[in-house]
């Protein structure tokens, strides 16, 4: 049997908040219980929304919480000649074109459905006159793609008519985060993807790029999100609280009341090594919430 693979892989948006906690937390406890590897990549691939010292920050909270991980820690900015060799992939394989069109003018013309705008095709078939190439698309086709989540509910997506060619490499030259994240699971051989909910719907994309690489699809376990009152993802934008290491106990309770854990008796009297055994000997995936978001705890969130 292959042996189980999964990892975590936060972006440097800012430091560790209850939500990003919450995914560590589930990704390290599901890997662990089935005596798997956990690895952390740092999904550092957008030098613009990063925030400096954010990486550093995000490592050392995931020690102070004591979670160890596999193998050396990965970074996107030093994968791009894996990415580049899959688009070089992609584009010999005929599955790429060059599109001019401008995130306003997609928004004036496209229909728009839960994934966003569907891209109406405008440069399949060539640029425009007078266009220059701004970003990249990849065709797609009628196929139905069913994602068969080991939580939510089954979801399907026919990418021609909800999506539309998305892209894979942006005007800012920057590979997609779709492109990146299906090479980085395949390279690392992550047969076990856990994160949150707000990426399901980039899930069939990311079949998609797996079927036309020739590369395996992972397992999928999409959390709910941490949201707060307003219903809005906990995120460096909404103000979130950082979690930090100086009731390290207190947060990883909070993670495994928030993912509907059993909890040991003596929760409190438990030593922080004492309490990951627990929590990783009793992960009951049966008890996560099969919903899309879920309340934070009011202290993680912006206390104005
Ligand atoms: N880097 C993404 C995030 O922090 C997670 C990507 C993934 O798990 O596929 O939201």
């Amino acid at each position: 049997m292959t042996r189980y693979r999964g990892r975590f892989a936060p972006s440097p948006t800012g430091p560790l908040h209850f939500g990003s906690l919450v995914a560590a937390v589930a990704s390290y406890l599901d890997a662990r219980h089935q005596q798997g590897e956990w690895l952390l990549r740092v999904e550092d691939l957008d030098p613009p929304r990063e925030i400096a010292g954010a990486s550093d920050s995000i490592i050392r909270t995931l020690e102070q919480f004591g979670m160890t991980w596999d193998g050396p820690i990965s970074y996107q900015s030093q994968r791009h000649h894996l990415y580049d060799e899959a688009l070089e992939q992609l584009r010999l394989q005929g599955n790429l074109y060059d599109c001019g069109c401008s995130r306003r003018e997609i928004a004036d013309s496209a229909v728009m459905t839960d994934a966003g705008p569907v891209y109406p095709g405008t440069c399949r078939n060539g640029l425009p006159p007078g266009r220059g190439p701004r970003s990249v698309r990849v065709r797609v086709d009628s196929s139905v793609i069913r994602v068969r989540d080991r939580l939510q509910a089954p979801l399907q997506q026919q990418l021609a008519a909800d999506v539309g060619d998305f892209i894979v490499r942006r005007a800012d030259l920057l590979v997609s985060y779709q492109m990146a994240v299906v090479v980085d699971d395949a390279e690392q051989q992550i047969n076990h993807v856990v994160r949150g909910a707000d990426l399901l719907d980039s899930t069939p994309r990311q079949m998609y790029l797996q079927q036309l690489l020739g590369l395996p699809t992972p397992a999928y376990l999409h959390l709910p999100i941490a949201v707060d009152s307003r219903q809005a993802k906990l995120s460096k934008q909404s103000l979130a609280q950082p979690v930090t290491g100086a009731d390290s106990n207190g947060a990883i309770i909070d993670a495994l009341r928030f993912l509907c854990q059993p909890l040991p008796d003596a929760v409190h009297d438990a030593s922080r090594d004492e309490l990951w055994q627990w929590a990783i000997d009793h992960w009951d995936v049966t008890a996560l919430p099969a919903s899309r978001t879920m309340a934070a705890p009011a202290e993680y969130i912006e206390s104005s």
